[in-house]
Order: C-alpha cells, then sequence, then structure tokens
C-alpha cells in the first residue's frame, strides 16, 4: 500500500494517479471515481439537471449537490452503488415506483451491477 503524502489516502501502487485534495466540483468528484462509474455519475447529473435546469451544482457534506436556495439533492458513488439523496419526503411521495430500488430514509440506492434506466 501506497499513502499520499499530500491528502493521505491510501492506495494500492505508488504514486497512483488521483484527484489529490480537497473537491470543490462535480466535475472533479467524478473525476476522482472509478471509470467504470463515471459514465453512471454523468447520467444521474444530466437527469437531475434537465430536473432541476435553474440548480447550482457544488461539493455539499463531501457530495456532488444541486442547490437552490437549499440542497435540493446530494448524489454519490459507493462501491457497489450510486446513492441519490432527494430527502425523505420525496422518497415517499415515490415509494410506489421506487419498489424495485432499496431505499432509506431521504436515500435511494441503485446498483452499479446495472445500467441505469432512469431518463
Ligand atoms: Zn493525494
Amino acid at each position: 500500500m501506497w499513502q499520499c503524502p499530500k491528502c493521505e489516502r491510501m492506495f494500492k501502487n505508488t504514486n497512483q494517479d488521483h484527484y489529490c485534495g480537497q473537491i470543490t466540483t462535480i466535475d472533479e468528484y467524478i473525476a476522482a471515481q472509478s471509470e467504470a462509474v463515471q459514465p453512471l455519475l454523468q447520467q444521474v447529473r444530466k437527469t437531475i439537471r434537465s430536473a432541476a435546469p435553474k440548480a447550482a451544482e457544488k461539493i455539499s457534506w463531501q457530495m456532488p449537490t444541486f442547490w437552490q436556495g437549499e440542497n435540493l439533492i446530494h448524489f454519490a458513488a459507493f462501491k457497489k452503488h450510486i446513492s441519490i439523496f432527494p430527502g425523505g419526503e420525496a422518497v415517499a411521495v415515490f415509494a410506489e415506483r421506487l419498489t424495485a430500488y432499496k431505499t432509506s430514509k431521504g436515500t435511494i440506492q441503485f446498483p452499479r451491477t446495472s445500467q441505469l434506466t432512469i431518463s
């Protein structure tokens, strides 16, 4: 294992390429993820963007966030899934359409194994 002396993250390979430092934009966040998941994250971003065209992109709670007077939604990549965090109310309202997905309070999980079909 190799630890980057600047950001102190651990990597398998010495001098592993990575985004080093504080992530401040969604582009940086996505670029720091594995190549396999990047298109999925771009798809989630595009979907949210089309639903909330006036929202601003930012990083909040270390997660990509769409902001419009308040945090509308966060999303994030995890080892086996991508989560979106639209808040408890949204998850409750759309509960019937979300039965295929794992949800918990304010969160919806999309497995990374399947191509996302949200549009
Ligand atoms: Zn680093």
